[in-house]
């Protein structure tokens, strides 16, 4: 008979395969030669998830709110299962501290007022041997053609200030300019909304050659971000099944 576990871990494998086969075809179907990498957004699926995620081969976990994150990376860091933890949700300056001392990267930096505080609390976690690189940074962007009055419904730094928050990160020794991320707007062609973010890179990368990177592609659009020059995707619900429901 099999453990709860091994009934999981084949859920999550035959899901997990579904997806890179779709990440394989719309590679090929892009005619790009190098697949995007792929972080599977493990938040509200609990650690023991995270631990057959990465007894599947997985090295990068996705999470949107700190204290989840927090509280799985020290359970896993204390079962010697090593994983890079992208955060990728609305960051509040007052969480850096915490996120800087497990994060890889932050997808989320979505206004100039958290640049100093992720760098402050990077360079801190640096001094001290609670982090061994450079933190890096996306620049999460609001793809919203028409936002609602001041309304940003996904969130992010409109297309205009992406540069003077480029500048702000590359200023910083401690945190690693790494490109541009965004959310497809709700309701709108994600064909379009991640053209335009193609777009925002490209202009970045003219004042920021380095920042070559860009994460986008959600479950529902992932084969669109592709095609798009996405070189991240961030995958929840087709790997883990729907979110459990949060009071
Ligand atoms: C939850 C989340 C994802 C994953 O979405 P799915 O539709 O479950 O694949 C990706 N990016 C961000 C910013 C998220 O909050």
């Amino acid at each position: 008979m099999s453990t709860p576990d091994a009934a999981r871990q084949t859920v999550l494998r035959q899901r997990l395969d579904a997806v890179k086969a779709r990440i394989a075809a719309g590679t090929a179907a892009a005619g790009r030669s190098v697949e995007p990498e792929l972080i599977v957004v493990t938040k509200f699926h609990p650690a023991a998830d995270v631990v057959l995620l990465a007894g599947l081969g997985v090295s990068d976990v996705g999470e949107n709110r700190d204290q989840e994150a927090a509280a799985k990376a020290a359970e896993l860091n204390a079962d010697g299962v090593r994983l890079r933890w992208h955060f990728i949700g609305q960051l509040q300056s007052n969480k850096a501290k915490s996120v800087a001392n497990y994060a890889s990267a932050v997808h989320s930096v979505d206004r100039l007022s958290l640049v100093p505080a992720l760098a402050r609390a990077a360079a801190a976690a640096l001094a001290e041997g609670r982090r061994a690189e450079p933190l890096g940074c996306f620049i999460q962007v609001d793809l919203d053609a028409e936002p609602v009055g001041t309304q940003r419904l996904r969130g992010g730094a409109r297309p205009g200030e992406v540069p003077g928050i480029a500048d702000a990160i590359a200023a910083e020794t401690s945190l690693e300019l790494r490109g541009v991320m965004a959310v497809a707007p709700l309701g709108a062609d994600p064909v379009a909304a991640f053209a335009r973010l193609s777009r925002v890179s490209a202009e970045l990368r003219r004042s920021h050659p380095g920042a070559t990177e860009i994460s986008a592609g959600m479950s529902a659009d992932l084969e669109a971000a592709i095609a798009h020059g996405a070189t991240h995707l961030r995958v929840g619900s087709d790997v883990l099944g729907p979110r459990p429901v949060v009071r």
